[in-house]
């Protein structure tokens, strides 16, 4: 395996950053999570977008520009061979001393990670799987905005813990109000009626790439009424369907939430077609290689 760090490859046992970069001293820095299917890579630019968008947010300057990056992501997945891959991508504030100031950091390093991942059991794609409510709440947008993709993913983690207890792969982050904002690495969606509902990333969820791929598809191809609005667990546990996206996970039908069993208990009819049509857009939209 090659590692791009900072322009160049280095093998998976060389590939180290400096124990003061503040992206381990203090989580300062951001990342991406992308896929490539059958040599295209899966909404890049999109994706190349969101990056420098955290970056902002952070006040970290990305040392290279975004058609660099991508000349570097697309390398990195020729020099490893790989036509089917994901891909992370790893932005730190670089190198600094002992204290919390990011001007004292030289330069933010770059690094590009190409592997193969299997999120899920295949099983739960085919029978949905079952998740919980965590007691720990989302970041709250006034402290960490959920919208930046930071490398501060401690909030998620907590929640994970949580679900792996329960003996579930996910778990819901409510917001501090008390509504349903995503879970720990993906977006949430129910189905009522003909109605598709996901909450508004304002009360605290990512942008998610896969979120707005299904958005697409539930207007343009399935004719579903599309509803950013805040709701429940309640509306959750009464709705006829529940599916999570996410670049790793894809999408995946929930066929239990906290012990309620969600419409018939299978993976819905909506979500199957929107599992299929998903796996469609995966072959035409992104950047080939
Ligand atoms: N929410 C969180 C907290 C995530 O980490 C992810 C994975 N990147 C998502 C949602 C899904 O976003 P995407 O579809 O862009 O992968």
């Amino acid at each position: 395996m090659k590692i791009y760090i900072n322009g160049k490859f280095y093998e998976k046992e060389d590939a180290k950053i400096s124990v003061f970069d503040h992206g381990l001293l203090y989580g300062d820095g951001v990342f991406e999570g992308i896929r490539s299917y059958n040599n295209i890579v899966f909404r890049l630019k999109e994706h190349i977008d969101r990056l420098y968008n955290s970056a902002k947010a952070l006040m970290l300057e990305i040392p290279i520009s975004k058609t660099e990056l991508e000349s570097a992501i697309i390398k990195t997945l020729k020099e490893n061979n790989l036509s089917d891959a994901y891909i992370r991508v790893v932005i730190t504030r670089g190198v600094g001393d002992l204290g919390l100031d990011p001007k004292k950091c030289s330069c933010p390093t770059v690094i590009i990670i190409a592997d193969k991942i299997v999120l899920y059991p295949q099983e739960l794609y085919q029978n949905g799987m079952e998740i919980v409510t965590a007691s720990t709440r989302r970041n709250i947008p006034e402290a960490i905005n959920p919208c930046i993709k930071s490398l501060n993913y401690l909030n998620n983690i907590f929640a994970k813990i949580e679900a792996r207890r329960a003996g579930c792969e996910e778990a819901i982050m409510l917001n501090s109000e008390g509504y349903v904002t995503e879970c720990t690495g993906d977006n949430i969606f129910v189905i009522k009626d003909n109605n598709l509902l996901t909450p508004p990333t304002y009360i605290g969820a990512l942008p998610g790439i896969t979120r707005d791929t299904v958005i697409d598809i539930a207007k343009s191809k399935l004719g579903l009424n599309v509803k950013e609005e805040l709701f429940t667990t309640y509306h959750l546990y009464s709705s006829d369907e529940c599916f999570l996206t996410g670049t790793a996970a894809e999408v995946i039908s929930v066929v239990k939430v906290d012990g309620r069993t969600i419409g018939d208990g299978i993976p819905g009819k909506y979500t199957k077609l929107i599992m299929t049509e998903f796996k469609e857009m995966t072959k035409v939209l992104g950047v080939k290689y």
